[in-house]
């Protein structure tokens, strides 16, 4: 059996940039991808915002296509079903083997679903479930939406012609990004038309998945790109523009089909035990076996070179869960940035391990920074943006000017821990060396926001 120096397993944003970067920085050694989908995810148009902040498209392409960029990598279009790390051999559906000195898991999470099984139940994680929606959405009057992160409030924004109950089990819409004031200034805009994009150009080219019940992909292919929504009309069967109600601090218990609510006559004593709980749930079903150390939220645990337990073996993305001592002002969230950059930093760490090396842990895990858009609106979020992990203990500074933008400012010890952007406020890059160089802002704070003075005069 050929053995590979480097494996990667999965072909989404991590695992993709992973062996792009492996490719690169060992042009002579053999890297191999194993993606259970044809479509694999590249990133492209990278456009470094600020020291931490930074924007892309992603390019769904077909799994060919890399072998043509990377000479060096070949892509194996199979499903994982065993990792043997003591023998370091990859054990794959058709029955393949595939033997590794080094290799990095990047298989991605799953949506947390509530009543699985019900076919009025649909969750959205990849681009064939969100072609499910759509053809679903195609013929319906009315649809729930469960969830208050970034791909519901996404999809309450997306959605028009149909009435859009949003469940919500917080006292406020988006909390995974936005606190109970930034809600507020959304909330006019759920019910209002959407500009007509349609003109506009497609940022990325998209590729129908081929072979449908192609038994490999059948469980799904990776997480959808920045512009999921970019190109989807995702329209119901009303004349209606945007209807959105938000019902807020609610739970689902069960889920009837209109028979079982008929039957059962008594809605409120049907069985708990589904939760609007959010978020993803790492794929990590097939490594239990492995002797993994697992995080409590069940992703495996990654040291600072992205390495688990497991000599030998890496793992980056949704799958993993970052358990070095994280810088003061960054945190882990499953987003594409995060995965990306995981991907990037892991193969580093690879191609060091194989040169007996090791590297500092990169710039980017210093802060957090996402740039993301809501509403049509620009959404950035900087460092402790919630002032999550500082219970009570800081102070907020605040400018709105309503429709326009939403400026929240979080400080710890006078000094910025955090800030959330909403608009065009040009203030990103002050805001992120505040807080990377933790200037005391104590002299300052009453002026910070004052739009009057001119920001970057004051701490030149
Ligand atoms: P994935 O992209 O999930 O890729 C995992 C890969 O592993 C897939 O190719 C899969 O086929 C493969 N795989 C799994 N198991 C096996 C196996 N046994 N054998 C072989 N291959 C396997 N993030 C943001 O930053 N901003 C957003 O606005 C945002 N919106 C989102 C909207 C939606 C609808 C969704 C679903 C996600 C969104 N995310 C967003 C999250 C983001 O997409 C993920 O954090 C990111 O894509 C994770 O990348 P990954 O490579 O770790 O995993």
């Amino acid at each position: 059996m050929k053995k590979n120096k480097f494996l990667v397993i999965g072909g989404g944003i991590a695992g993709v940039t992973c062996a792009e970067q492996l490719s690169s920085l060992c042009p002579t050694e053999e890297v191999a991808l194993i993606t259970a989908s044809k479509l694999i995810k590249a990133v492209k148009n990278y456009q470094k915002v600020s020291r931490t902040l930074e924007q892309f498209d992603v390019e769904e392409r077909p799994m060919i296509a890399m072998e043509t960029d990377f000479p060096n990598v070949q892509v194996i279009h199979n499903k994982l079903t065993n990792l043997d790390t003591d023998k370091q051999v990859a054990m794959l559906a058709d029955g393949g083997e595939i033997q590794y000195e080094m290799v990095c898991i990047c298989t991605g999470a799953r949506p947390r679903m509530i009543a699985a099984n019900n076919p009025f139940v649909l969750g959205i994680r990849d681009t064939e479930s969100v072609q499910t929606f759509q053809k679903r959405l195609h013929n319906a009057r009315r649809i729930v939406v469960i969830g208050n992160g970034g791909i519901a409030t996404e999809l309450v924004w997306e959605v028009q012609g149909c009435e859009v109950l949003w469940a919500v089990k917080d006292r406020h819409i988006s909390t995974t990004f936005v606190d109970p004031g930034a809600a507020q200034f959304f909330l006019p805009h759920l019910n209002k038309e959407k500009p007509d994009t349609s003109h506009e150009p497609i940022k990325r080219h998209k590729y129908a998945e081929q072979g449908e019940g192609d038994p490999v992909s059948a469980d799904g292919g990776a997480a959808l790109g920045p512009d999921w929504t970019a190109d989807l009309q995702m329209r119901g069967i009303t004349k209606t523009g945007h209807a959105v109600h938000v019902d807020y601090e609610v739970e689902v218990r069960s889920v009837m089909s209109p028979e079982e609510f008929r039957i059962s006559g008594k809605p409120t004593t049907q069985p708990p035990g589904f939760s609007t709980e959010q978020g993803v749930v790492p794929n990590v079903q097939l490594f239990l076996q492995n002797n993994f150390t697992m995080s409590n939220e069940g992703g495996i645990q990654v040291n600072d070179q992205m390495e688990t337990n497991v000599p030998g073996v890496f793992a980056a993305g949704d799958v993993c869960t970052a358990s070095w001592d994280w810088a003061p002002h960054w945190h882990q969230m499953r987003l594409w940035s995060q995965a990306r950059q995981m991907g990037a930093y892991a193969a580093r760490c690879m191609a060091a391990r194989d040169q007996g090396d090791q590297v500092h842990l990169d710039f980017c895990f210093e802060m957090f920074a996402h740039v993301t858009n809501f509403f049509n609106y620009k959404v950035i979020l900087l460092g402790k943006f919630n002032g999550q992990g500082l219970g009570n203990d800081y102070e907020i500074l605040l400018r709105v000017t309503k429709g326009v933008e939403y400026v929240k400012v979080v400080l710890h010890d006078n000094r910025m821990a955090g800030a959330l952007l909403v608009g065009d406020t040009d203030l990103e890059e002050t805001f992120e060396n505040l807080i990377l160089n933790q200037t005391d802002l104590s002299p300052f704070k009453d002026h910070l926001l004052d739009p009057d003075i001119d920001i970057d005069d004051f701490f030149d």
